[in-house]
């Protein structure tokens, strides 16, 4: 199949994008084109006007601001993964990047791609909701560019439907960055290696120098729209000595969560996976962890 037509625009910078994105009626960004370009030529979806972001250079950066990691909505997964930035300051992005689809398909992805598709097994909005990401996006607005920014928590509407408005793009995600010596892990379920995660977990935390935990990050995709946080966990976690129990707790609650249900896996099997990712996902984060006086 080919796609049906339509205008191809190829801005250079965020003002240009926005500006068309903003005026031009039926418009659409392509990022990496790894699920825009098939749904495209299935006529899934169909559009007047392609703008291609890929020539926007500014919005490929991966820099760290402060205490934020900041990455540009096209940087791309390989990219980011192999990042000496990203590896240093957030190693689980490069643990849940080696479980993201194949090489050929992440060289050409985009973080900001991936948000924006919001597939609810992406391990791309999980880890960014473990993280603490903030995005920001753009818009054009009385003839200027303006930027909203949105908690990773309110990002998923529904279903695959991010909190963009009409004329609105993804402009980037900024992170927390955890201290050095801190714990992570990202595990998943997937039929195949490659495979988008039937569920998958995210772990961060930090412990004193008595071994109690004083920060932990718990991050659950697969169960929901966007990804879930575990707050109630994360808190009763707190004070906590890194052991069975404290896995154990983390994980009746996983198993517990309200999860959705789809043709290909029943709600008693997704709620499982949560249940054991959480427990091998915690307890690899707690293996990692250094104590900080
Ligand atoms: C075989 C295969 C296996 C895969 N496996 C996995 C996997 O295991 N895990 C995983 O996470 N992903 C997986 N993916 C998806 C991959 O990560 C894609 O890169 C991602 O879904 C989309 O990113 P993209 O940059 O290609 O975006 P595109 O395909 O270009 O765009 C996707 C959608 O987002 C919109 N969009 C893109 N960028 C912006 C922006 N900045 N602002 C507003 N809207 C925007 C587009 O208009 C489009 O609707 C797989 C893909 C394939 C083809």
């Amino acid at each position: 199949m080919k796609p049906s037509e339509f205008l191809y625009h190829a801005p250079t910078t965020l003002d240009e994008a926005v500006q068309l994105l903003g005026t031009l009626e039926d418009a659409r960004v392509l990022a990496g084109g790894q699920s825009l370009m098939p749904m495209m030529n299935f006529r899934y979806l169909m559009t007047s006007h392609l703008i291609d972001l890929n020539g926007v250079e500014a919005l490929t950066r991966i820099e760290q601001r402060g205490d934020r990691l900041h990455i540009g909505a096209m940087a791309r997964q390989r990219d980011i993964e192999l990042s000496p930035l990203v590896i240093q300051r957030a190693p689980l992005i490069r643990e849940a990047y080696q479980l993201v689809s194949h090489k050929q398909i992440r060289n050409r992805g985009t973080l900001g791609g991936s948000l924006c598709q919001l597939d609810p097994s992406s391990e791309q909005p999980c880890f960014t909701a473990a993280l603490d990401g903030v995005l920001t996006i753009a818009r054009y607005e009385d003839g200027a560019l303006t930027h909203r920014e949105l908690p990773m928590s309110d990002w998923a509407v529904m279903y695959m439907t991010p909190a963009l408005e009409e004329g609105e793009l993804l402009a980037g995600i900024s992170l927390d960055i955890w201290p050095a010596g801190h714990g992570y892990a990202f595990e998943e379920f997937a039929r195949r290696h490659g495979d988008y995660a039937i569920v998958g977990v995210a772990a961060l935390c930090t412990a004193d120098a008595q071994g109690n935990l004083d920060r932990v990050s718990l991050t659950i995709c697969g169960v929901a729209p966007g990804p879930v946080r575990m707050h109630d966990v994360e808190t009763a976690l707190r004070g906590r000595p890194m052991d069975d129990t404290a896995v154990r707790m983390a994980s009746d609650a996983a198993s517990a969560l309200d999860v959705m249900t789809d043709a290909h896996v029943s709600t008693d099997y997704r709620q499982h996976l949560a249940g054991v990712l959480t427990e091998r996902a915690l307890k690899r984060a707690f293996s990692r962890v250094a104590r900080q006086s």
